[in-house]
């Protein structure tokens, strides 16, 4: 069983992090979302509330499940028996530090190799962050989140 971990914050999960999900799962036997358990990052939803809406969003993809993690990534890999990383690159800003954290990764487990996807240029300038002010401002942003996520969203700005 070949298994891909889609490691980060995903506060919350958006079509752009899904583009790349649907994708890697397509190449990989399971694909497991591991969620970073960092609130130094000051994250609108809860861990749990970000695993729930990933699992939510991926429920027509058979072989996709959401973890949260408070270890390192290559840690987490590990203890799934993954051989892979998956990550999104948007821009050439992304690069510098997604390179960074792939070499560490190598250091840290070599047997586990980071592999780098563009998602379809339609979600090209999506983050979390934008999403989450966009719609705070009341955006309708629901070609870009799922309903479940539009919703929770919807709930947390009490609009
Ligand atoms: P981080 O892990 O940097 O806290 P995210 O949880 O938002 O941030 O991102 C997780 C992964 O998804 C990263 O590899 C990121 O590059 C990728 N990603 C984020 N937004 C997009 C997007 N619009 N298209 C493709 N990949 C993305």
């Amino acid at each position: 069983m070949r298994k891909i971990i889609y490691p980060g914050t995903f506060d919350p999960i958006h079509k752009g992090h899904l583009d790349i999900a649907v994708r890697a799962s397509k190449l990989f036997d399971t694909l497991v979302f591991a969620v970073a358990d960092n609130s130094s990052k000051n994250p609108l939803f809860t861990v749990d509330e970000r695993v729930e809406l990933i699992l939510a969003s991926t429920s027509d993809l058979h072989n996709v499940s959401a973890i949260s993690t408070q270890q390192l990534i290559a840690e987490t890999a590990r203890e799934e028996n993954a051989c892979a990383l998956i990550r999104g690159l948007r821009h050439v800003s992304d690069f510098e530090f997604e390179f960074q954290m792939a070499m560490m990764n190598y250091h840290l487990n070599p047997e586990i190799t980071t592999i780098f996807m563009m998602p379809d240029e339609k979600y090209i300038h999506l983050n979390s962050s934008v999403i989450k002010e966009v719609t705070k401002l009341g955006g309708d942003l629901r070609d870009y989140v799922t309903k479940d996520v539009f919703d929770a969203l919807k709930i947390k700005f009490n609009i």
